[in-house]
């Protein structure tokens, strides 16, 4: 299964920032991108348990509805001390108002219930799992990470979510402190593109076939 230059692809998301974000990362590919909001195409609710059965709900229900292959992202924060929480939940924990300090906020509270102060206990992941779906069914999944530390308080302006709370592995700044261009380098949306990258370039099986 391929992609190929010059087909229209559906970016299976609302979000204008991601659709955005999206078609950066896919000028590679020479795709016509067209966003699922776009073509009026409904929105799924996200009613899996792991990113990939989220991110795979997305990109069906996009395929199906629009005839075209369609990509997809779910994408989260996993505290190892917390289970993986919030993991799926990473957006609901800034509840209705979409408040990122009130998640940041709780995500330290959980910490600090576990005793975990010292930065071994803190370890966390940002993990995006990117689908593919075409119409005939056939997907295909790859998967990015970026790991690293907790810290708090949050520090930096630059980002989202819960970039100012993230410090990777080899680096002495947070994701918020960090230059966007350097985070887009090495975070879990990128590891996820290169991934899919390579597989269409090299032909190199990263992703799972479903
Ligand atoms: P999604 O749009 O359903 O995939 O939700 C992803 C949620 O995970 C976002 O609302 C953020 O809370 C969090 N998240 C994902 N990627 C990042 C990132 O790069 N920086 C900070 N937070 C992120």
């Amino acid at each position: 299964m391929n992609i190929l230059p010059g087909s229209k692809l559906v970016v299976a998301s609302h979000n204008a920032g991601k659709v955005r974000e999206f078609a950066d990362l896919l000028r590679p590919f020479g795709l016509d991108v067209v966003s699922a909001a776009e073509l009026g195409l409904p929105e799924p609710d996200e009613t899996g348990t792991t990113f990939v059965e989220n991110s795979l709900i997305k990109s069906r229900s996009s395929a199906q509805a629009s005839g075209l292959v369609a990509l997809a992202d779910d994408s989260g924060l996993a505290v190892e001390a917390l289970d993986g929480e919030p993991g799926i939940f990473s957006a609901r924990w800034a509840g209705r108002d979409k408040d990122f300090n009130l998640a940041m906020e709780k995500v330290e509270a959980a910490l600090q219930a576990h005793g975990a102060t010292e930065a071994k206990d803190r370890r966390a992941a940002f993990i995006c799992v990117l689908s593919l779906a075409w119409p005939d069914g056939q997907t295909q999944v790859f998967e990015g990470k970026v790991e690293g530390t907790l810290v708090w308080p949050p520090r930096g302006a630059h980002g989202f979510g819960y970039d100012p709370v993230f410090q990777a592995d080899g680096h002495n700044i947070t994701f918020g402190e960090m230059d966007p261009q350097e985070k887009h380098a090495i975070s879990h949306r990128a590891d996820a593109f290169n991934k899919m990258l390579k597989h269409f370039t090299t032909g190199n099986d990263d992703g799972g076939r479903q």
